[in-house]
């Protein structure tokens, strides 16, 4: 049989890339859990990904409600869950003010880590009765969150500190809007959930890789300088990092190879080590790389699991 894959975010980017390289193959049929029914179907249609290979499902991560609609949809539809692919993201690097999720959380936190932790928690169970040889839960990671990088070493850099933003809520009534307790700061903000997105990977592998068999995997992708994820950027940004990442740092991937890579991520009969954050060297050859300190903390990640698992109402 086919293997179904659930991508959030599927309608632009990364997300759009990976499911049309996936589709593609004609082994997969491709979830598109997406907060524009209406703007994921016409992605689709544009992308040439057919009809048979692909359904929209409508999912807003920054609404639990939401969250737990969409699982009881899926759940309904009687698919069987291989593959789930936590992609969709959010990025504000110019916004002064926090923004805040359906249940009173910051955005970048709430809907990058909090919606995926949510939604990957859910489905545990429909991808442990799954027969598909090879399972995995993949959550998109960023170079932005590894400290041990250059590129994660452009300010403001991420830093979790003792949670106490995160523990309180992130509502910026009684707690702070930022996991560390500091003030808002938007690419901080995004780079801290990214953290998260790491860690939750590593923490699912120590929890449920053995009895399981489940593969868990993170992976930076490249920079992909012309998705929407910049859309939020000045003009002048906007203009000049595609450029910028060409020919000066050289990280740049265009959207359709960088869903060829998260495409791998989610088939290629090679990558099927669990606990793995995922890069690509200069030809385009997958290996396993190293995280930042922060991003790979054992008793961090325990932290933002129990802290998490009680703000979307699991414990
Ligand atoms: P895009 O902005 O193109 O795609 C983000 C997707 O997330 C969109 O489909 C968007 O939906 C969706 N989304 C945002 N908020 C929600 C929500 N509340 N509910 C459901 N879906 C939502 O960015 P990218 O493709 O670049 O980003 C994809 C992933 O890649 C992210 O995890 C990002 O962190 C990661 N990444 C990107 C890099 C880059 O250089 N671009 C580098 C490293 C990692 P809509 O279409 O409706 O706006």
């Amino acid at each position: 049989r086919k293997g179904t894959v659930i991508i959030t975010g599927a309608s632009s980017g990364l997300g759009l890339a990976t499911a049309k390289a996936l589709a593609e193959t004609g082994k997969w049929h491709v979830i598109m859990a997406c907060r524009d029914f209406l703007k994921a179907e016409r992605a689709a249609k544009s992308a040439g990904i057919s009809k048979d290979n692909y359904t929209v499902m409508h999912l807003d991560l920054a609404s639990f409600d939401s969250v737990r609609q969409f699982v009881a949809n899926f759940k309904q539809s009687g698919r069987p869950l291989d593959v789930l692919v936590c992609n969709a993201a959010v990025y504000q690097p110019t916004a002064q003010e926090p923004t805040f999720t359906a249940d009173g959380i910051e955005l970048s936190v709430g809907t990058n880590h909090l919606g995926h932790f949510l939604l990957s928690r859910l489905l545990l169970d429909d991808m442990k009765q799954s027969d598909y040889p090879s399972k995995r839960l993949i959550i998109v990671g960023s170079i932005t969150g590894n400290t041990n990088t250059l590129a994660g070493n452009v300010p403001p850099k991420a830093n979790l500190g003792d949670m106490r933003g995160l523990a309180g809520g992130l509502n910026g009534l009684n707690s702070s809007t930022m996991i560390d307790g500091d003030k808002f700061d938007g690419a901080k903000a995004y780079k801290d959930s990214k953290i998260c997105n790491m860690l939750t990977m590593q923490e699912f592998h120590r929890r449920y890789h053995e009895e399981t068999g489940i593969t868990f995997a993170s992976l930076y992708p490249g920079c992909i300088a012309t998705t929407g994820l910049f859309r939020e950027h000045i003009p002048l940004f906007r203009l000049l990092f595609p450029p910028f990442q060409k020919f000066i740092t050289k990280g740049y991937v265009s959207e359709d190879e960088s869903g060829k890579r998260l495409a791998q991520v989610v088939s290629d009969p090679s990558l099927t080590k669990s606990g793995v954050y995922w890069s690509w060297n200069k030809d385009s050859a997958s290996f396993e790389n190293q995280l930042s300190a922060e991003a790979s903390d054992v008793s961090k990640a325990r932290k933002v699991w129990e802290i998490s698992e009680k703000l979307v109402g699991l414990a």
